[in-house]
């Protein structure tokens, strides 16, 4: 961009990222070494294959190319006829080998797309790649920041857990757009059964920024490969969540528009976002390709993975989840995104919808039991053991031995909060629905007790017999159906 006077309007921002996802595989990608790092002692998840030591040949594990070419179909990607594996070299000790096996010109995935919802438009991400490789080891900064530390600690539990990282094309105009495809990438990737987003550093973003002339997007909001190309741009590298990437991309966007208007040149570098101080700072200016010196990874055959995309299969996917929920049981929109919102939700929701009603079932799914765990911080995934537990609280709902009542304000929160079965609570509280003669009785007392109401009722007044109803749950502990109560008193009133 020209050095002269700007105004803000007049420039527009694009974004591209590279997304490193954690595959959920139980051995690392080259041995056999365990994934299972989090609590583990440093370096106690380590051979001689993920040291690097010398000699040491890597052997690839089948589970991380299956979640790959999942991946794939998820995206819609093409996955080649062969993949191959390339080394990219540079010093640095979190890497024994003094490279890292990844992939180069043969990825295992190539063009695919995301759909994202942004401010109500639907809008396609195009995936330029994705490929596999492995994660280095990890580096603990004795006294906090690289520059101040006396000394450096290194942890090789993490080298060569599986990553697959996603590259996208510049098709962000803004960092709400990018929250948007990150939430529904790990979406994907969760129903895929590939990802666990509550895994540490499961999920890091490195994020491509560049400020172009407004008038360089077409109609159709394309953007030329030539002014994509002509932008300098900053690569922000030390992201690791969504609100992260939304407050990095925020201040590199000013900062380079800021840059722009005062006529100074953006320079092309990578940059650290600094988390705690909320800034972006300048690493290094950015390697080029050739720094890397790639080739060919001469211990890993070439894959043929052609047929694999018709062998695996992938469960169906949110967005399809979500029409089909729309359609098959009548929900709205609200209710289907809700119930759909991780596969464990909706498949339990089919499960509740298809023994009872669906209507029912929402309900008791997605206000009920996903409104008490939020309340509590929790999700579906710590109650997956005790499911049928809850399953039978809708059934005792659904059969009338309990009211709905009792049912979401007692049982369901005491079963959350003391983990005890619905049958034990309803037990020790008394809250099995009344006996008929108990009920009936309380309906003599209340019209014998309140003589005005019952005049009142007679006179045709409307709120007489709401009030006898109250009287009548009153005396019950509120153990009666309200509906029958209804019924019985009217009859007797009637008579
Ligand atoms: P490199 O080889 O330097 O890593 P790539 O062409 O592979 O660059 O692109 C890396 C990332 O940069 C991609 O996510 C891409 O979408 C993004 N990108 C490319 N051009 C731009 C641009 N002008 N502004 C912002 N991001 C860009
Ligand atoms: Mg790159
Ligand atoms: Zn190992």
């Amino acid at each position: 961009m020209t050095a002269q006077a700007v105004q803000q309007e007049d420039l527009a921002v694009v974004i591209g990222l590279e997304v490193h996802v954690q595959l959920e595989t139980d051995t690392k990608i080259f041995c056999g070494c365990s994934t299972d790092v989090a609590d583990a002692k440093p370096n106690s998840h380590t051979c001689p294959v993920c040291l690097g030591l010398p000699g040491a040949l890597p052997v690839l594990n089948e589970a991380a190319v299956e979640s790959a070419v999942e991946v794939g179909k998820a995206i819609d990607a093409d996955v080649p006829e062969e993949t191959t594996f390339h080394r990219k070299n540079y010093f640095y000790p979190d890497l024994p080998k003094g490279f890292q096996i990844t992939q180069y010109d043969a990825p295992i995935c190539q063009d695919g797309e995301l759909a994202v919802e942004v401010g109500g438009q639907r809008r396609s991400v195009g995936i330029r790649r994705a490929h596999l490789e492995e994660d280095p080891g990890s580096l603990q900064h004795a006294g906090g920041s690289i520059d101040s530390a006396d000394y450096t600690l290194i942890d090789y539990n993490r080298a060569g857990v599986p990553l697959m990282e996603i590259v996208t094309e510049p098709d962000f105009r803004d960092a709400d757009e990018v929250r948007a495809f990150l939430a529904k990438l790990e979406e994907v990737l969760e129903y895929l059964g590939v990802f666990d987003s509550g895994r540490d550093g499961s999920l890091r973003i490195d994020a491509n920024l560049s400020v172009i002339d407004a008038g360089e997007i077409g109609d159709d909001g394309e953007i030329s490969e030539e002014a994509l190309d002509a932008a300098n741009r900053t690569e922000v590298k030390n992201i690791s969540s969504h609100k992260g990437a939304q407050k990095a991309l925020a201040y590199e966007a000013t900062r380079q528009k800021n840059a722009v208007q005062r006529g100074r040149e953006v320079e092309q570098e990578t940059r650290h976002w600094d988390e705690s101080r909320g800034i972006t700072v300048s690493m290094r200016s950015k390697e080029a390709e050739k720094d890397y010196r790639y080739f060919r990874e001469a211990d890993l055959p070439p894959l043929q993975v052609s047929d694999w995309k018709e062998r695996l299969e992938i469960p169906e996917l949110p967005d399809a989840r979500r029409e089909r929920f729309r359609e098959e049981y009548g929900l709205s929109a609200e209710a289907a995104s809700k119930l759909t919102s991780t596969r464990q939700v909706a498949d339990f929701y089919e499960d509740v919808a298809s023994e009872y009603d669906p209507d029912l079932a929402a309900t008791w799914v997605a206000d009920n039991l996903l409104g008490e765990l939020n309340y509590r911080d929790k999700a579906i995934t710590d109650v997956a053991d005790r499911l049928d537990e809850f399953t039978r609280l809708v059934e005792l709902v659904a059969s009338g031995e309990i009211t709905t009542k009792n049912a979401e304000e007692t049982v369901l929160r005491e079963m959350l909060d003391e983990s005890e079965d619905p049958e034990t609570i309803i037990e020790r509280e008394g809250l099995g629905k009344a006996d008929e003669g108990e009920v009936e009785g309380a309906v003599t007392d209340a019209i014998e007790e309140n003589p005005d109401a019952v005049e009142d009722y007679h006179a045709g007044e409307d709120g007489a017999l709401n009030f006898l109803v109250g009287q009548v749950m009153a005396k019950t502990g509120g153990s009666a159906d309200p509906g029958s109560v209804n019924g019985l008193l009217r009859d007797r009133l009637d008579e």
